[in-house]
């Protein structure tokens, strides 16, 4: 597969069965639908991210892209609780594009809300 952002070719990586295509230029990650909410119930985020962050916030400019599989525009998303993670979802077979440092980030991030979510519960007593 074809890298949407860089062009570059994408490589296939597996965690727990799960197969990402990872871009071997800028190492956004490709997730076909369902698999980046598998990959977070696995914890295999940090795992398969491997890319440089300060690459990945250059590459979440480019964000009109057409889907490396069904070559249709894919629509610009945004997290619904982390506004920073931002990133494009294909209407006709949502798969999801992810730059290098987003889903490492959703990950630890997700343990940060948690304890935010802990500190809001004591501070309501
Ligand atoms: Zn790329
Ligand atoms: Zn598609």
């Amino acid at each position: 597969m074809q890298c949407p952002k860089c062009q570059a070719a994408t490589q296939t990586v597996e965690y727990a069965s799960i197969e990402v295509d990872r871009c071997t230029g800028c190492k956004g990650l490709w997730l076909d639908n369902l698999e980046a909410e598998e990959l977070r119930a696995f914890g295999g985020g940090a795992l398969v991210d491997t890319g440089d962050a300060g690459v990945g916030r250059q590459y979440d400019r480019i964000d009109r892209i057409d889907c490396p599989v069904c070559h249709v525009p894919m629509i610009r998303m945004v997290h619904a609780r982390q506004s920073h993670i931002r990133f494009e979802s294909c209407p006709v077979c949502y798969g999801a594009f992810f730059d290098a440092g987003e889903l490492r980030d959703l990950q630890e991030e997700t343990v940060v809300d948690w304890f935010r979510d802990l500190i809001a519960g004591e501070r309501k007593l």
